[in-house]
């Protein structure tokens, strides 16, 4: 099977043809129907800062945004079949650290994430630990089914304000998770304004959701109104200095950009103002199968967060698009 790969701690990717995998015990073999070019992604191509730890696991294949049907299962395996259709959580836990053996997963301290620690989605087949599997509605195709990962973030960073109907929203990077916090703001009725920096393609993708307003920081300011939430995600500093500005007493701000340096804070003004600061990161397991619902429910609406669809082999193309922020999220095809 055609597989795209990390293979050197250095920028780039390589295709290679590899024999398909076979799932070992407590594993599934899943062949992949839809996988999603994330941001993370193209971090590990261009190879900027903070991805160090992967080079253990090289050569592996990327891709950790994906859904597809299980093609077989492994030893010991319960509770699923083969032809059942799935997406997968990428991020798979150790079952013996302290958080693990106290039922508590989502505390698992040795967590190997799919598509970065060990082989993902950018192939035919896939294997992934059964546990990792959630069952998709019925219904739900596989493209939307793989932007289930990439929306349970924005999921997350929209609920952790705990936003009210009413409330004016600040979302800053238009990104696909940023695009995807703004939908879930506006869904729980707020005010939204998402803002980007020369980001005319998807700031006009954000408006046509409906419900979203927009500003290329580029062209506009944001003038002197103050927002009840700010979320960052663009994971540049200056977003951050910028949004805490807009902040009105009492208000809350969520950071959830990856930054590849620290930033500058005003913290006595955070302090004087009595602000709220929130970091989030990964969704809580049980987020999953409220995002599959979401999706299904809205998914004329979320369908249109997909701009591209590109066969595996031709993926360089949607890696390209991401940098030029032409596309939003790119679908590939193995
Ligand atoms: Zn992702
Ligand atoms: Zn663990």
């Amino acid at each position: 099977m055609l597989a795209l790969r990390k293979t050197a701690a250095a920028p780039g990717l390589d295709f290679a043809t590899l024999a398909r995998p076979e799932p070992a015990a407590g594993e599934v073999l899943v062949a992949v129907e839809a996988a999603g070019i994330c941001g993370t992604d193209l971090h590990i191509a261009d190879w900027t800062a903070g991805y160090e730890s992967m080079t253990a696991a090289m050569p592996v294949t990327i891709g950790h945004e994906f859904a597809g049907v299980i093609a077989a299962l492994g030893e010991g395996v319960s509770g699923w079949t083969a032809g059942q259709r799935v997406t997968v959580r990428p991020s798979t836990v150790c079952g013996h650290c302290a958080a693990c053996r106290g039922g508590d997963p989502d505390g698992c301290t040795q967590r190997r994430g799919i598509g970065i620690g060990r082989d993902g989605a950018f192939a035919s087949h896939v294997r992934v630990p059964s546990l990792n599997c959630v069952a998709l509605p019925e219904g739900l195709d596989a493209e939307l089914a793989a932007m289930t990962e990439p929306l349970s973030v924005s999921l997350h960073a929209a609920e952790l304000p705990a936003i009210r109907p009413g409330e004016r929203v600040l979302v800053l990077g238009p990104g696909p998770i940023g695009l995807g916090i703004a939908f879930f703001a506006a869904l729980a009725g707020a005010e939204v304004t998402l803002a980007g920096v020369r980001d005319a393609p998807r700031l006009a993708l954000a408006r046509s959701l409906g419900g979203i307003a927009t500003i290329d920081l580029a062209e506009g300011s944001l003038g002197e109104q103050g927002f009840d939430v700010v979320i960052e995600a663009a994971g540049v500093a200056a977003a951050v200095t910028e949004g805490l500005a807009r902040l009105r007493r009492g208000g809350r701000f969520v950071v959830a950009g990856i930054h590849a340096r620290p930033a500058p804070l005003d913290l006595t003004r955070l302090v004087r103002m009595e602000q709220t600061l929130f970091g989030a990161y990964r969704a809580p397991i049980a987020d999953w199968p409220r995002v599959l619902s979401l999706l299904s429910r809205h998914a004329e609406t979320a369908r249109k967060m997909i701009t591209h669809r590109l066969p595996l082999e031709r993926a360089t193309e949607g890696f390209d698009l991401l940098r030029a922020r032409e596309g939003s999220k790119v679908i590939l095809r193995p």
